[in-house]
Order: structure tokens, then sequence, then C-alpha cells
């Protein structure tokens, strides 16, 4: 009898990705903590003074490179370096050193602006969508795939049923809309 095969969305795929220690070891330049934190005083610079966000699609790549998308259905388990944080809920990135605080926070409740949001952030396995995502490499197609493969190979549709909150209205043009609404009103 023939086993229905369910699409993960991901193509020419046939083991789940995994990223054990020698798949960690295939995905190059890992930089030490020291580094991750400068990088960091980079990345609260590019949120700038009117909390600066990071576009819709890279936010989730983000999200798929650090939690995977098991929650949704999909295969792609979390990333090894992710972390539980002590306040229930929360999470943050034990790669980069910059332990568990409410601004290291991956993700964040609602509107409030966390981590992942960031314009420029780098990660320490150069995994899609951060800033310094480096393309994998040939023999991360080798099975079990990397996470970082199977990621570049996600299908659009897979990667939409990422929920993210959207990037804040830039406040200037929140304005130009408020007071035309305002004009409306008075007409
Ligand atoms: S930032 Fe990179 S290393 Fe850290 S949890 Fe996310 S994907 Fe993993």
């Amino acid at each position: 009898m023939s086993e229905e095969k369910k699409d993960c969305g991901c193509k020419n795929k046939k083991e789940k990705p995994v990223q054990n220690k020698e798949n960690i070891e295939k995905q190059a330049g890992k930089p030490g903590a020291l580094s991750m934190m400068k990088s960091f005083a980079i990345s609260m610079a590019s949120r700038g003074l009117k909390n600066n966000k990071v576009p819709k699609p890279e936010k989730q790549l983000r999200v798929l490179s650090c939690f995977g998308n098991e929650n949704t259905g999909g295969e792609l388990p979390p990333c090894e370096y992710l972390r539980e944080s002590t306040t229930e809920g929360k999470y943050y990135c034990g790669g980069c050193g910059c332990g568990d605080r409410k601004g290291t926070w991956l993700v964040a409740d609602g509107d409030e602006y966390s981590k992942l949001d960031y314009p420029r952030l780098n990660c320490p396995l150069q995994m899609p969508g951060f800033t310094n995502y480096q393309p994998s490499t040939p023999d991360e197609a080798e099975e079990p795939v990397t996470r970082r493969y199977f990621i570049e190979n996600i299908s659009y549709d897979e990667l939409q049923k990422v929920s993210v909150t959207t990037p804040e209205t830039p406040p200037e043009i929140q304005k130009m809309l408020d007071k035309s609404n305002e004009k409306q009103k008075e007409e």
C-alpha cells in the first residue's frame, strides 16, 4: 500500500532538515560573541529615533530562521541556539552572547519593538532574513539538509503562513494621514 506524501512546501527535500553540530559547522563564519555584541550596537542605531522596523518579508524569514515552522504544521525545527527566557513566553538567541533581557527577546507582544524588528541585525549562523545572511554552500544540500538550505527553498505559500506584526506606519506618514482625516471631517 502506498503512503500518501504530504507537501512540505520545500523543493527537493527528502529528510527533515537538522541543525546538529555537524550541520552548524557546514554553515561558515560563526563570529564570536564580542563581535556579535558590537553588531547589536549597530542594530540599535539602525532603529533610529523613529523606531524603524525591518520589512515584513524579512521579518518572516527571521522568525522562520529562529523558530522554525513546526507550529504551523511545517517540518522545520527551531534553531539550535533558540533559548527560552526566564520570563514566560519569551525567547532569546543563545548564540550571540546578548543574554536574556527585554531588549534581546526575539519577538514581543503586539506592536512592541522586538529584536527581530531591527532593520540591521546579524545572526551568528548567518541565516536568511538577517543582515549578514550568507547563501548556503553546495554541501548544505546534502541529506540531511541544513536549516538554511531548507529555508532558501521554502515555498512562498509556506512563508506567508509565518505570522508577524507588520511594521508601524512611519510617524511622518501617520501625521499626514491624521491631518488629511481631520480636514475631511471639517469639510
Ligand atoms: S538569531 Fe540566528 S542563531 Fe540566533 S536563534 Fe535566531 S537563527 Fe538561531
